[in-house]
């Protein structure tokens, strides 16, 4: 159904690009039907415009609310040219044939990212764009609907070529506009859910923006894509900007994010550094400097460091940049980067650098979705930050001040190690990293062991581990975890506590001489 395209509506709220496209659809020989805002930008530059409020013989009005809802426009749009009875009705009642649809919508979603007020969003609910898109989407056969700006050049060709749209492009603009009012439904309902403070709705919506088709998944043989959700601005991978080296890959998104959420957990005015592989971190530190942050961090597990992930919570500066090209590193995320260390990264073409604007802010609101078979699992971010006044000294012996500022910093850390996750830790740096294991007796080990490996790479004679403080993600089921860690030379405990047996737990660490704290939160991370 080749249907010269005679006629087209534009009415667009994002007005970028629409008069240079107007121009050459005009000059194609496309005659223009616009509403009132686009009516008026297209014939400031100089376009012959037709009002719809001409064609529909009704004023715009009620605040816009009512512009296209008319059955000249949704006829136009809907007719079957090829049905005689259908064909009959647009003689009847004057119907002329509308064969592109160019919309874009009420900036629904920016306006609730704006924070503005509940009748606000209302306001900005388009509903003749929707009605229109949905139309002309159903009736692809004969009409073209361009949603999206970056389509108005393939759209512009084919007309300039044929003056006509192929019909594959027509049924891909068609999937493309579906796709569009879906998610902006789903961004509207689960707006007003929230609203409602109705959490989880009945029938749960996501609105996914396509970001990129990634090379391939976890692995070589699976598909993978990343899609963008809402608008909500948070400082991440999601809004980072790639300076340089290859696309991001499914991996190397994943772990990305699992740095920089976990950089978000300490003091912005205080230089942190998180090395990450396969989503866990095998080094993280604090310092009064971003360089001596990142050698402490490195100094932790430099084997597992190669090929990782490094996320800072502070601008990306040359002195750094110089230390980090030494080791094998797939991605580096920042919140900036000064010309210095963009320069020196520009060598290692390869290596990726993002910077995400801002550091995301750990106690932020928002949902984590998790899939299953045959669907998904919804929960609330864990937004829990433990401070010095949560927590509860259970111990005959009371914790030092460096123990009580490292015994927080682990358990930040242990917040972001998938369980069972053990964390030591001495002078803001992790010195052992215990991460997914089934029981917590062999995290409490294997983190040992690392201390110990850690120690022998530098040529020191005792394990990191020694007068370190240990996290626990859960409570110590046992004591024996909490002993194995004593052995290693941990000096202090912080765990959630609430075993049926801490009391027992307590007991093998006053007799082992150690300071433990119960924080009464748990981060089982899975
Ligand atoms: P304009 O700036 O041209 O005045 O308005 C363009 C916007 O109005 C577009 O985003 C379009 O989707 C929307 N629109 C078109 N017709 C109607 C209608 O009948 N009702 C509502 N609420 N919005 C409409």
């Amino acid at each position: 159904d080749h249907t010269p395209a005679r006629r087209a509506l534009i009415s667009v709220s994002d007005k970028e690009g629409i008069v240079d496209f107007a121009k050459r659809l005009a000059a194609a020989g496309v005659e223009l039907i616009s509403t009132g805002g686009t009516a008026k930008a297209l014939r400031d530059a100089g376009l012959k415009v037709s009002d719809v409020s001409d064609i529909t013989e009704f004023p715009e009005m009620m605040d816009g609310r009512i512009k296209t809802l008319h059955p000249r426009v949704h006829g136009g749009l809907l007719a079957l040219r090829d049905d005689a009875g259908h064909k009959k009705s647009m003689d009847d009642h004057k119907i002329d044939g509308i064969e592109l649809l160019v919309v874009n919508l009420y900036p629904f979603e920016e306006t609730v990212a704006k924070g503005a007020e509940f009748a606000d969003c209302i306001e900005n609910i388009d509903i003749g764009g929707p009605a229109m898109i949905r139309a002309a989407a159903k009736n692809h056969r004969f009409v073209g609907v361009v949603t999206d700006p970056s389509d108005y050049e393939t759209v512009l060709g084919e007309i300039e070529a044929n003056g006509a749209l192929k019909d594959e492009t027509k049924r891909q603009l068609a999937a493309k506009a579906f796709a569009k009012t879906a998610a902006y439904d789903a961004a509207i309902s689960s707006w007003f859910a929230d609203q409602n403070g109705d959490t989880f709705p009945k029938n749960y919506t996501l609105a996914g923006r396509l970001d990129s088709v990634l090379r391939y998944g976890e692995n070589p043989h699976q598909d993978a894509a990343f899609y963008h959700s809402g608008v909500s601005g948070r400082p991440g991978v999601a809004t980072a900007r790639q300076l340089q080296g290859k696309a991001l890959s499914y991996n190397n998104l994943n772990d990305t994010d699992a740095a920089y959420e976990l950089i978000g957990e300490f003091d912005p005015a205080k230089p942190a550094v998180a090395i990450i592989k396969h989503a866990n971190p095998c080094g993280v530190a604090t310092a009064d400097d971003i360089v001596a942050a990142y050698e402490e961090a490195l100094k932790c597990d430099p084997v597992s460091a190669f090929g990782g992930i490094v996320a800072l919570n502070q601008k990306l500066t040359g002195g750094l940049a110089e230390k980090i090209v030494k080791v094998f590193t797939e991605v580096v995320i920042a919140p900036d980067a000064d010309e210095d260390a963009i320069a020196i990264f520009a060598a290692k073409k390869n290596l990726r650098l993002l910077v995400a604007g801002g550091i995301p802010t750990p106690d932020s609101t928002g949902k984590i979705i998790k899939p299953l078979a045959g669907g998904f699992l919804v929960q609330s971010r864990d937004a829990k930050v433990i401070g010095v006044d949560d927590l509860k000294v259970v111990t005959k012996r009371k914790p030092s001040e460096q123990e009580l500022a490292d015994m927080l910093f682990a358990f930040k850390v242990a917040k972001h190690v998938k369980s069972n996750a053990i964390v030591y830790a001495k002078n803001g740096a992790t010195v052992g990293v215990g991460a997914g294991q089934m029981s917590r007796l062999d995290s409490s080990r294997i983190a040992a062991r690392k201390a110990q490996d850690a120690a022998e790479a530098w040529g020191a004679t005792a394990s990191l581990a020694e007068a370190s403080v240990v996290a626990s993600d859960a409570f110590f089921p046992f004591a024996d975890g909490l002993l194995a860690a004593a052995e290693a030379g941990a000096t202090a405990v912080i765990q959630p506590g609430g075993s049926i047996r801490d009391d027992d737990v307590i007991a093998a660490a006053d007799e082992a001489g150690l300071a433990m704290v119960f924080t009464g939160v748990r981060h089982f991370r899975h």
